[in-house]
């Protein structure tokens, strides 16, 4: 017997509801993300990329400086509201060498914005303010930049990881170079997480 007009319905509301559970249950795909720069100043510059000082060792990072300490804000970089979590314990520095540059591992003051698969997105060496806290914000002050852990020279190290291991191509990917433009509103890279 053909199925009455209602059955059908019925039986395509079934199969729609069971579609949804099924995307419902996967995980989330990866994103690239939009990372601008961290400070609001027009003389922020990278300063490092894949080498230190871009010609010295291994890096695989974006330093940026506005060649100033405890002065602007290190803003968070992914456009758009995600969650910066702090872990933070350094006390605040200027110095160069850094006193306690062992401090947390050598991140000194850091945010993590944790993301899919075993990525993420890391603001190291943050001199810590009334800013500095874990919360979810787009582009918002997450404190000062400073020079905690393994920096010389007040600066903001982002990078973008996998498992812990720093990957490049989110930086390649758009061009960002050593003296590439660290203001808060070029975008230096698409992060995955
Ligand atoms: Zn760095």
């Amino acid at each position: 017997m053909a199925m009455t007009r209602i059955t059908k319905i019925v039986t395509r509301i079934a199969a729609i509801a069971a579609l949804a559970t099924l995307s419902a249950a996967m995980p989330a795909p990866l994103e690239a993300a939009t990372a601008r720069g961290p400070i609001c100043e027009n003389i922020a510059k990278v300063g490092s990329t894949t080498y230190y000082s871009c010609n010295g060792s291994s890096h695989t990072a974006l330093d940026i400086s506005n060649q100033s300490c405890s002065e602007w804000n290190a803003r968070g970089m992914i456009l758009g509201t995600v969650n910066y979590k702090l872990y933070s314990g350094c006390a605040n520095n200027c110095a160069n060498p850094p006193p306690n540059p062992n401090c947390n591992g050598g991140a000194g003051n850091y945010y993590v914005v944790s993301g899919a698969s075993g990525w993420d997105f890391r603001q190291l060496h943050i001199n810590t303010n009334t800013s500095s806290a874990t919360k979810s914000c787009d582009r918002c002050a997450l404190g000062l930049v400073g020079s905690t852990g393994q920096s010389y020279g007040a600066h903001v190290h982002a990078d973008n990881r996998q498992y812990g291991t720093r990957k490049s191509a989110w930086y390649t990917s758009v061009g960002t170079t050593c003296g590439s433009s660290g203001y808060c509103e070029n975008r230096v890279g698409t992060p995955t997480l």
